[in-house]
């Protein structure tokens, strides 16, 4: 699929002809790993969680029939053991493990020895540092071949999606470990299969090296995550509507563009850091004068003023609320360290 990598198949593996048929229904519209959930690591006890080790022998087959790699989901070292034995081209560790450190060790100590390639989803909460420290845990133990999955964060905020996109995270990611392929899973993002083209274009645009997208043969009837799961068609449609970026291009009025606008950016950076300068001379000037006269730093009237002014300055030129704040803040918070000198 246009260089991408593609992993698609059931959230979970629920029995050998669920699993075999779904293989086989997919296995010509370019993907490159086979999954399905053996353990599911279901949020509330109760629900369906996996057939376990059982799954094993269907996914084997289900790989031999379908040409496809297979991979599924490791949260203990025993999984991780019946994997390696089994054969399994991939393992990737949930958002729910992610969180753990003490998890993620113990998996990143029985990887040891293995080039078996390990994906690494987000962890459930908005912290990077945890899925980045996921990544160190298995190099420290010699594990190269890693891969990283964003599946969005928990949304508390009654969003359409079941997980919200932090596209901005993902791309810290990819800043933090440029080397590593990122991919993202449109179906936990979205929880419904209305919104995975959406999410999928959208990682495509950002230059995404692949999705993760659960499938199933019978959608209505999986054991879990029923909303999100595509037919073999849908996925096949899907797959085909994606518009590919390229991350170069050698054309001469593209690269032309491109330079002349990288270098209105590279002035007004110059630009923002000599009126920032300037802005924080002035601050330790008013330090030293409060200081003289005995007055407090912190002023709260003249402080919403000046993100008032900054605010609707900012909202005249198209530019949000949000943003504006949030540099305010941090200017704010300089000025007082320095006033504090
Ligand atoms: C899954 O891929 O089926 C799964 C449980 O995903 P996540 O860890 O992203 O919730
Ligand atoms: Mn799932």
């Amino acid at each position: 699929m246009k260089g991408l990598k593609i992993i698609s198949g059931p959230c979970s593996a629920e029995s050998e002809k669920q699993v075999l048929e779904t293989a086989l229904a997919i296995k010509d519209s370019g993907i490159a790993y086979f999954r399905a959930g053996l353990w599911k690591p279901r949020t509330r006890p109760g629900c369906f969680e996996g057939v376990g080790f059982a799954g094993i022998p269907w996914m084997q087959k289900a790989g031999k029939a379908s040409g496809l790699k297979i991979c599924t989901e490791v949260a203990r070292r025993e999984h991780v053991e019946a994997c390696l034995e089994a054969g399994f081209d991939m393992l990737w560790i949930g958002a729910r493990t992610t969180v753990n450190p003490f998890q993620v060790q113990e998996l990143a100590e029985s990887l040891k020895g293995s080039d078996v390639a390990v994906y690494v989803k987000n962890p459930m909460s908005r912290d990077l540092e945890l899925w980045a420290g996921a990544v160190e845990r298995l190099r420290s133990q010699g594990i190269e071949n890693i891969g990283l999955i964003h599946r969005g964060f928990p949304d508390f905020s009654g969003g359409a999606y079941r997980n919200a996109p932090e596209w901005q995270a993902a791309v810290k990611m990819r800043m933090m470990f440029p080397e590593l392929p990122l991919i993202c899973d449109p179906s936990h993002i979205a929880g419904n299969v209305k919104y995975i083209p959406r999410i999928s274009q959208e990682a495509m645009d950002l230059g995404l090296d692949g999705l993760m997208v659960e499938c199933h043969i019978s959608p209505g009837s999986a054991l879990s995550d029923k909303e999100q799961q595509l037919t073999p068609a849908q996925l096949d449609g899907l797959l085909k509507s994606l518009n590919v970026r390229n991350n170069d291009s050698e054309d001469d009025s593209y690269r032309r563009q491109i330079a002349g606008l990288r270098s209105v950016i590279d002035n007004c950076d110059i630009e923002i850091i000599e009126a920032l300068a300037k802005r924080m001379e002035a601050s330790r000037e008013i330090g030293r004068i409060k200081k003289e006269h005995n007055i407090s730093i912190l002023q709260i009237t003249r402080w919403d003023e000046v993100m008032d002014k900054a605010v609707n300055a900012g909202a005249a030129k198209g530019l949000s609320k949000e943003f504006i704040s949030e540099i305010l803040n941090d200017i704010h918070k300089e000025s007082v360290s320095l006033q504090n000198e």
